[in-house]
């Protein structure tokens, strides 16, 4: 039901307003910012009009702050002897309207072709005003719902929102000076309305238990976890309409339970976008898919300064236990991924893209560093990285395709060295070849180049260390490009409670059990401290808790071939992050064809196929700087779990 009265929009306007709408049958859209007051004006001239015995529709399009009816759902109904009746509603399963604006407009064309002609017809718009968003949706809910008139709410004094756009519809106008007394009803009382609102349509409600495995799944679907299910806004549809809107209550396995209105349910078609009920209860909308693992503003120590303002695009960071991954310069910048290890003070990069100058300090503690290949987009950072290692005695590993250490013997002697003697950077050279890897040293002012070892390489390991091993495969792009797995040792963590249980004292076969699951050799036998003897299959599960710190992959400048994807799907299986090109849109296949490059298609479909948690796609074809949503679109159609960057 419509609020009261006062204070009211209506005071100062109102005879003429009710007499324009008088005239004849009009269908009417309230426009206005948040907080203005269109829901007590559509109040007022709903109660104005029933008075005068002129049947009025409503159509609630603001799935976040209706008035009445659904929240996350575009809804029609009437005023029927000062009672409000719901008819029809086509759920969104989510309360932004900007962003899933083209669903909205949808839900609305359909709706508003269900009021009857012979009565007037309200369109409560959703707040949002300003910006592409807002123009784009006034035009199309003006043509969408046939409007003839908007009436257009402002504040004394200040402009109107959409000016121009409003005089290029073609429709009646009227302006109606906002009440002074409208406020916008804080965040948390607007949650707390909707939330009831939401309990009220699932009252008398049940439970219904589905299997994810027979739904087809529409909208943004979560990654399958029960955290990201739990107290989702869905809706389950019937050739395309909306059959009934509920709440997800908990899930297992594959299993949801889904409250839903009595007497609704469930079908074979699930809409589930990002509206649901958070922590503290009340219905709002879930943080973007990853957030708080991914975040598009990195942390002010991890980039340089005015690292805002540079024309990269958005600029990923992955946390990854206690490491932490950066895309330096952006997904349209130079490929450059910092990855800090923060409990040893170290960083490792993947590729050397030139853009942002990372700190001299973050120069001096980089170990390790990964290149792709020598592209100029791939290795101009070089210099960077060399003067930066002016007076570090330590040698920087370098690690890449065939012809890194002519490379980098090239980048050394286009230098004048000499003020440095036999203090100059030192750098080892890892060449790949294949299986073979082999080892040179060279040094900044120093001509000879000096070949340290060769050695096979059946795991495609490039390093190992005690904390993390880096594996690689080679990738075919007209010329060799290597992509790399970053992967933290698995750490095997003993159950006390289950030991005590057990009574079985802690000591050496501990550690030799976790050798063995460490090993993977899961059929032998351990001896335990009373004696008898067990598989370590079993005591791996009653014992012990395997934890990993998440694998990152790495693989930039391939063609799409179904060697480059079966070999780097079978590098990134499982895999907790996957950084990968996504040069072009589908559409552009030929050119991506023709430079050895991936398009989303190719990108969405290895990651998809490797089962990744997470899809980062990056190093994007500048043309699209003005439309990376394309991009992510094209990609996230074909991999749920593509991180895309709020808008
Ligand atoms: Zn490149
Ligand atoms: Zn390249």
């Amino acid at each position: 039901v419509f609020p009261s009265r006062s204070p009211s929009a209506l005071d100062c306007n109102a005879p003429d307003l009710v007499e324009l709408l008088l005239q004849r049958e009009r269908r009417v859209l309230l426009l206005g910012p948040p907080g203005i007051g269109k829901t007590t004006l559509a109040g007022d001239l709903v109660r104005e009009l029933d008075d005068r015995g002129r049947p009025v529709w409503c159509l609630g399009a603001d799935p976040g702050s209706p008035v009445s009816g659904v929240p996350g759902a575009v809804c029609l109904g009437h005023w029927t002897q000062g009672v409000w009746v719901l008819r029809e509603m086509e759920a969104l399963c989510t309360l932004d309207a900007a962003r899933f604006r083209l669903p909205l407009v949808s839900a609305v064309a359909r709706l508003a072709q269900l009021a009857p002609g012979d009565t007037t017809l309200l369109l409560d718009a959703p707040g949002v005003v300003r910006g592409v968003a807002g123009a784009e949706l006034l035009e199309s809910l003006v043509r969408s719902a046939g409007i003839d008139l908007v009436l257009v709410l402002h504040r004394e004094g200040q402009p109107i929102h959409l000016a121009r756009e409003l005089h290029g519809l073609g429709v009646e106008l009227a302006p109606i000076r906002a009440s002074r007394q409208a406020r916008r009803p804080g965040k948390a009382s607007r949650a707390r309305h909707r939330t009831r609102l939401w309990e009220t349509s699932l009252q008398d409600g049940e439970e219904h238990l589905v299997s994810l495995r027979d739904l087809q799944l529409l909208g943004t679907p979560p990654r399958r976890a029960p955290e990201a299910w739990q107290g989702k806004l869905v809706a389950f549809l019937e050739a395309g309409r909306t059959h009934a809107m509920g709440e997800v209550t908990g899930m297992q396995e594959e299993t949801l339970r889904v409250l839903l209105p009595a007497h609704r349910r469930p079908t074979g078609t699930l809409l589930v976008r990002d509206a649901c009920r958070g922590g503290d209860g009340l219905i709002g909308t879930a943080k973007a898919f990853a957030a708080g693992l991914v975040h598009y503003v990195p942390p002010p120590d991890l980039l340089p300064d005015g690292a805002a303002d540079a024309p990269t695009g958005v600029r990923p960071v992955v946390q990854l236990g206690t490491a932490m991954a950066a895309l330096v310069n952006g997904v349209f910048g130079d490929p450059l991924l910092h990855l800090r290890l923060r409990h040893q003070r170290r960083s490792l990069l993947f590729d050397l893209g030139e853009g942002l100058r990372l700190p001299a300090r973050i120069a001096h503690q980089v170990s390790d560093v990964f290149i792709s290949h020598a592209h100029a987009d791939h290795i101009s950072g070089f210099l960077w990285l060399l003067r930066s290692r002016i007076g570090e005695s330590r040698a920087c590993r370098l690690y890449g395709p065939p012809g890194l250490v002519q490379q980098v013997r090239s980048f050394l002697s286009a230098i004048l060295w000499d003020r440095i003697g036999d203090r100059g950077p030192v750098f080892e050279v890892t060449e790949v070849h294949d299986r073979c890897l082999r080892r040179h040293r060279l040094q900044a002012g120093l001509a000879e180049v000096a070949f340290l070892a060769a050695s096979a390489e059946d795991e495609f390991v490039l390093l190992q260390e005690p904390g993390f091993r880096v594996r690689y495969t080679v990738l075919d792009h007209g010329t060799p490009v290597l992509a790399f797995a970053y992967e933290p040792t698995v750490q095997i963590k003993v159950r006390k409670e289950r030991l005590d249980q057990r009574h079985l004292t802690p000591g050496p076969w501990l550690s030799g059990l976790k050798q063995h699951i460490l090993k993977g050799e899961f059929s032998s036998e351990v001896t335990l401290p009373d004696g008898s003897r067990a598989t370590v299959a079993d005591l791996a599960v009653d014992l012990t808790l395997a934890k990993s710190g998440g694998n990152l992959v790495y693989a930039t400048d391939f063609a799409d071939t179904a060697q480059n994807r079966q070999r780097l799907i079978a590098l990134a299986g499982g895999a907790d992050t996957l950084f990968c090109e996504a040069t072009f849109v589908d559409q552009a296949r030929d050119q991506a064809r023709r430079t050895g490059h991936l398009t989303t298609r190719g990108c969405g479909e290895i990651a998809a196929a490797a089962h990744v948690r997470h899809l980062i796609p990056f190093h994007f074809s500048r043309r699209y700087e003005q439309e990376p949503w394309r991009i992510y679109q094209e990609i996230a159609a074909l991999c749920p779990q593509t991180v895309v960057p709020k808008s």
